[in-house]
């Protein structure tokens, strides 16, 4: 089965729950025991659709506001730095 991000509204934590794509949606609890922890959507794992990465990593790589490299394929690479 899946896992699924959570948040719980009362403690903010942020957890993951193994569980069949037909429950994904319903409430569950928190590690803390609160009710109410609502699933989050998450862009984790996708990199297909994401043209230019995280703002960070287009800061860090000093693209942010500049032209777009052609390696935007590849966030994790540091460009040709000497
Ligand atoms: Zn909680």
């Amino acid at each position: 089965m899946p896992f699924y991000e959570f948040r719980c509204p009362t403690c903010e934590e942020r957890f993951e729950v193994q569980r069949s794509m037909s429950e994904r949606d319903e409430p569950t609890s928190c590690p803390q025991g609160h009710d109410g922890a609502v699933r989050v959507i998450t862009a984790v794992g996708v990199t297909g659709g994401i043209r230019y990465g995280t703002p960070a990593a287009a800061a860090r790589r000093g693209t942010l506001g500049g032209t777009p490299q052609s390696d935007t394929s590849k966030p994790a690479e540091p460009e040709g730095q000497a």
